[in-house]
C-alpha cells in the first residue's frame, strides 16, 4: 500500500498522530469529549478519515476493505499508547498499558466511522482494569464510554451530610455535564451553610434571608486570621453563580472552586471550627453537645 499522492504524509507520521490523539483523549478528556487527530495538510486529514484503523497486534474481525463500501480504503494500524491516569487500587496516578489481545475495532455506519473497544490495565498493581469505548468520526476521536465510570470520592474533610453534592458535582463534571456540575457545586456550599448552627439561628430570626446574605453572615462567623489564610466560600459561590448565569469567568472555574472549597474546609478542620467534623449525623451544635456531655 502506498500513499495516494506525493504530498501525503508517510504512514508512520499519521500513525503517530493517531496514537497521540488517542493518548490525549484517554488521559485528559472526559466522557463525550473529543480530540482531533492533528495532521498537516488537508489531504492528510482525508487519509485519516478514509482509513480503516485497527490497534497494532490485533486482527481485523470485520474486513471492511473487502466490502463494496470499502473501495479505496486502506487499513492502517496504530500503536496503543500507554496512559497516565488515576488508579483506584493504587490510590495514585499510575501508568496503564493496553491489553492488546482483547482490544477490538469495529466498522461504523459509514466508511469514515469506527468504534474501538480498548482494554487497559494498571501497570503497577496489575489489578485495576478500565475499558474504553472510543468512536472515530473522520479524523475526530470521541470518548463514548468508560467502565468503570470515572468517579471521585468526596474527601474526608467534607461534612458527610452534604458531601454527596460535592461528589455528584465531580461526576457531572467528568461526564461532560458542565452546567449540572456548577449547580451541584454551588448547592454544596449552600447546603453546608444551611446546616451550620449560626446560620440556622439567623434563619430562625429571619426565614426570608437571601443566599448572599447567608454567605455574608457565614463570613462574619469566621476568625479574621482564618479569612486571611484560607479561600472564601462566598467568593466561590459568586464565581459559580456567574458561571451558571453565563457570565465571563475563568475557564477552569469548576476545578478552581472545587479546590478552593477543599482548602477552606481543610482549614476549618485544622482550626477545629464548629461544624467542621465529618460526623455522619451532620453538623452539630457544639454548645449543645458540650451541655449534653456535662
Ligand atoms: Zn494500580
Amino acid at each position: 500500500m502506498s500513499p495516494a499522492s506525493g504530498t501525503a504524509a508517510p504512514f508512520s507520521l499519521l500513525q503517530k498522530a493517531f496514537s497521540k490523539a488517542l493518548q490525549l483523549l484517554l488521559q485528559d478528556k472526559h466522557q463525550y469529549q473529543s480530540v482531533d487527530v492533528e495532521v498537516g495538510a488537508e489531504g492528510e486529514a482525508e487519509e485519516v478519515a478514509k482509513s480503516y484503523w485497527h490497534p497494532d497486534g490485533t486482527r481485523l474481525i470485520d474486513d471492511p476493505l473487502s466490502q463494496p463500501s470499502g473501495a479505496g480504503m486502506q487499513a492502517r494500524s496504530f500503536a496503543l499508547p500507554p496512559i497516565q491516569i488515576w488508579c483506584e487500587e493504587c490510590q495514585s496516578g499510575t501508568l496503564f498499558k493496553a491489553d492488546v489481545m482483547r482490544c477490538r475495532s469495529v466498522q461504523g455506519k459509514s466508511p469514515t466511522e469506527q468504534s474501538f473497544l480498548l482494554f487497559y490495565q494498571c501497570n503497577d498493581c496489575l489489578k485495576r482494569r478500565i475499558t474504553f469505548l472510543v468512536t472515530r468520526k473522520g479524523g475526530c476521536l470521541e470518548l463514548s464510554g468508560r467502565d468503570p465510570l470515572e468517579t471521585q470520592k468526596a474527601p474526608a474533610s467534607l461534612p458527610r451530610a452534604t458531601a454527596r453534592f460535592y461528589a455528584d458535582a465531580q461526576v457531572a463534571h467528568h461526564t461532560g455535564q458542565a452546567l449540572a456540575a456548577l449547580c451541584l457545586l454551588r448547592q454544596f456550599i449552600e447546603q453546608f451553610w444551611l446546616k451550620l448552627p449560626d446560620i440556622q439561628t439567623a434563619l430562625s430570626l429571619d426565614p426570608r434571608l437571601r443566599v448572599d446574605e447567608i454567605g455574608e453572615i457565614y463570613e462574619r462567623t469566621l476568625p479574621i486570621e482564618f479569612k486571611a489564610e484560607y479561600p472564601s466560600l462566598m467568593r466561590c459561590h459568586e464565581a459559580l453563580t456567574a458561571a451558571i448565569n453565563g457570565d465571563a469567568v475563568r475557564p477552569d472555574v469548576f476545578q478552581f472552586c472545587s479546590s478552593e472549597i477543599l482548602d477552606h474546609l481543610d482549614g476549618r478542620r485544622f482550626r477545629r471550627l464548629a461544624g467542621s467534623t465529618a460526623s455522619p449525623f451532620g453538623e452539630v451544635n457544639v454548645g449543645a453537645t458540650r451541655l449534653a456531655v456535662i
